[in-house]
């Protein structure tokens, strides 16, 4: 970055996950045909009133709390005013002089450094409905509106421009959906807009304390796009400066085709806006006995999540960061160690095994009829010697579409090992007869023929001898150490 350090902050938008939407009772899921969830209230027809979704506002709090913000005990809703044909009233109901929090914080890892990130504000506020601009015979012609998601609840999330690079940016978008989604809160999906994200972006002298002129990008929907439109934002800013040209304070939309971000319009402020106090909804409340409701509703957070994984149980910063991603996977394999007491065996396998069969971790567990207790119980039977690890594989796979426990699959696919060194040593004496050759290799120091002798021995036992047991045995009689 030679002599100028970047500055981003970012504004986040993430659909409470509610039944209805934010002040009318139209249905807020994703999926329906167009204009199919709709009503006077979110179409904005003349003399409709606003109701507040009480459970946006639970959702909401969760969220505040868990961002360690400052609850305001009242906050106020205010309108947004602005002329879009996606938005039906002409403008937005938001939260804007006092929104519902302020002043948390975030932590955070990003490449080895851990980092605790402020959040300047969490708000309510409602979506505006979608311009669809192709699919339709005409698009060339026309854009088609659909009001489904106009209404539906948001929270808005600003970071203080506090991060320093795009990775962080990504780390930091990484764990809020995590947040976010162990909350319960938010779908998170960004392929439905379920989580949006602006990026701010300057630069400055670096260890200067001012700031540089802002750039604003928007229209990112991934994560990676978020970390390449910085990339490139950073370079396009840096080029400028280096060559004595002023950064203009503009609003740029990031073309993922290209891997550019261009000039949309100039920014607009907040007069632009003429926001008002809305005058249909009294200001929102939180009562103690809410606050305590939502705090007491708060399950253990990712980031604490790592850190006893990593500290308490010995876990790669890899793998941790793996597990704790989806709250389903890192219960699942928290059940597993509760019956096996192995953290390390069962990480291999959840991040292993349990995750080749969710396609990379992006299915399901919930579709798994074994849970994490089943897998536990496998790992203990390996443990003991009951089974091999490549017929863990097999009654793993069978466990996980019957849901049968791994003992009872044991013995019925006659996978359970034999450690009894009375049955091996039958096939040992056998085996040590049928093979001098290899028998002289071992004895001479090659120590490859072990292998060999061993495999036949499993070949005899239909693959079910246990092969450390069987190995001890070969050395015992071969007089070797
Ligand atoms: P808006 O974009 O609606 O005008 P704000 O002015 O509150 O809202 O700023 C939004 C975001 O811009 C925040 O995430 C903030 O951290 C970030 N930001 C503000 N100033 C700068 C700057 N000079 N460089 C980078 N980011 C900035
Ligand atoms: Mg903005
Ligand atoms: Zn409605």
């Amino acid at each position: 970055m030679g002599n100028w350090e970047a500055v981003i902050g970012l504004e986040i938008h993430a659909q409470i996950l509610t039944r209805t939407k934010m002040f009318c009772a139209c249905d807020a899921a994703y999926g329906a045909p167009p204009n199919s969830r709709t009503c006077p209230v979110c179409l904005g027809h003349p003399g409709t009133l606003p109701v507040v979704n009480g459970e946006a506002v639970r959702q909401a709090l969760k969220v505040a709390y868990a961002l360690n913000c400052r609850v305001r005990p009242e906050s106020r809703f205010a309108r947004k005013n602005y002329f879009y044909p996606d938005l039906p009233k002409g403008y937005q109901i938001t939260q804007f002089e006092a929104p519902l929090a302020e002043e948390g914080r975030l932590g955070i890892e990003a490449a080895g450094r851990a980092l605790e990130v402020g959040i300047l504000r969490a708000h309510i506020e409602e979506d505006s409905g979608k311009s669809l601009h192709e699919g339709f015979p005409d698009s060339d012609r026309k854009a088609y509106l659909d009001f489904n998601r106009a209404g539906v609840p948001l929270i808005e999330i600003v970071t203080a421009p506090e991060l320093r690079s795009p990775e962080e940016a990504y780390a930091f978008l990484r764990r809020l959906k995590q947040v976010l989604t162990y909350l319960g809160a938010s779908s998170g999906r960004m392929e439905e807009g379920a989580l949006r994200c602006d990026v701010n972006v300057s630069l400055r002298a670096a260890g200067s304390a001012a700031m540089g002129t802002r750039v604003e990008v928007k229209n990112l929907n991934s994560f990676r796009n978020v970390e390449r439109a910085l990339s490139f934002e950073i370079g396009r800013q840096r080029d400028l400066l280096d060559a004595g040209q002023p950064v203009v304070g503009d609003t740029r939309l990031y073309d993922a085709a290209r891997g550019a971000t261009l000039s949309m319009r100039a920014k607009e402020g907040a007069d632009d806006y003429r926001y008002f106090p809305e005058p249909d909804l009294p200001p929102l409340r939180v009562t103690g006995d809410m606050a305590a409701e939502a705090r007491a509703a708060l399950p253990e957070l990712p980031g604490a999540k790592k850190a006893r994984y990593m500290d308490g149980w010995g876990l790669s910063e890899y793998d941790a960061d793996i597990l704790i991603d989806r709250l389903g996977l890192a219960l699942y394999f928290e059940e597993a160690v509760a019956t096996c007491a192995d953290p390390k065996a069962a990480a291999n396998w959840v991040t292993g095994e349990v995750f080749r069969v969710l396609k990379d971790g992006e299915g399901d567990i919930g579709e798994l009829k074994a849970g994490g207790r089943h897998l536990g119980e496998l790992i203990a039977l390996i443990r003991s010697g009951a089974v091999s690890s490549s017929g863990a594989k097999d009654v793993f796979a069978r466990m996980i579409e019957t849901g049968n426990p791994p003992g009872v699959l044991l013995d019925e696919m006659g996978l359970a090992q034999v450690s009894d060194v009375e049955v091996l040593g039958t096939f040992v004496q056998e085996v040590l007869a049928a093979n001098p050759g290899p028998v002289e290799d071992l004895r001479s120091g090659r120590a490859r023929a072990l292998g060999y002798l061993i495999g036949q021995v499993m070949k005899r036992s239909g693959g079910r001898a246990n092969p450390e047991v069987v190995s001890r045995m070969f050395r015992e009689r071969l007089g070797m150490p």
